[in-house]
């Protein structure tokens, strides 16, 4: 967000919405702690809200929960029977974001799986679970692991979506070629060709990638 029309953009934008309470609290509870403050911007928050709902996903997966923020605006979209798994590597995060869905009226629907995503995976899918609806948003350099597991985890029609596509613009930096600029360009990329996807990538906010897993018939 170093772009100056963007932040007045953005500032504009967000001037037009009431306060939103439990978001905020979140925000606060993840700076009290000095967690790293990447939670989804809110614009983006209300887009997960809109896509669950839009989707009808009833069962929605969330890579990387951090302080339960991108959790509360995907629980927000859920209907009555919906549920989010979300998986998180370190047990203080997940208990924050636990604490922060519950008191924003969602602990029923939410479920953490902490430890490494990719072991959570793995188990998710020894246990047969598909998902309608998933958010990509933990480690960059396992990104294309987390396509291949959410493709595999897909129903027919399901939504994938992926945070931080530009990477601050690493992503486009030919000189830019660490692991995580690596994987990216990868994702990217598989994003945009994968037969089995149809997709937009939005150069909004760190980039937002967002694929629809194809079903049958279309
Ligand atoms: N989606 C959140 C922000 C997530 S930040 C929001 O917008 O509110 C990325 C999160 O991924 C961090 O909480 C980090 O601990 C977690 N993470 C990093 N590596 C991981 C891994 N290997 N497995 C699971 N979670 C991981
Ligand atoms: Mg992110």
């Amino acid at each position: 967000m170093e772009d100056r029309y963007f932040q007045t953009a953005d500032r504009y934008v967000e001037s037009l919405y009431e306060a939103d309470g439990d978001l905020e609290r979140v925000a606060e509870s993840i700076r009290e702690r000095g967690m790293p403050e990447i939670s989804v911007a809110p614009g983006y928050g209300r887009l997960l809200t809109m896509l669950v709902r839009l989707s009808g996903a009833k069962r929605v997966l969330e890579i990387g929960a951090l302080g339960g923020y991108s959790g509360i605006c995907l629980a927000r979209g859920l209907g009555a029977d919906g549920k989010l798994v979300s998986l998180e590597l370190k047990e203080e995060f997940a208990a924050v974001a636990r604490a922060n869905v519950e008191r924003a009226g969602f602990g029923g629907k939410v479920e953490y799986r902490i430890g490494e995503a990719l072991a959570s995976l793995e188990r998710l899918k020894d246990e047969g679970a598909a998902f309608d609806f998933f958010f990509i948003d933990a480690d960059k350099g396992n990104y294309v692991n987390y396509l291949d597991f959410a493709i595999r985890l897909a129903n027919p029609g399901a939504l994938i979506l992926g945070d931080n596509a530009l990477l601050h613009g690493k992503t486009f930096d030919p000189g830019a070629n660490g692991e995580s600029a690596r994987v990216m360009r990868e994702f990217n990329r598989r994003i945009a060709t994968d037969p089995r996807l149809e997709s937009t990538i939005l150069p909004a906010y760190d980039g937002l990638c967002i694929a629809r897993v194809k079903g049958a018939s279309s």
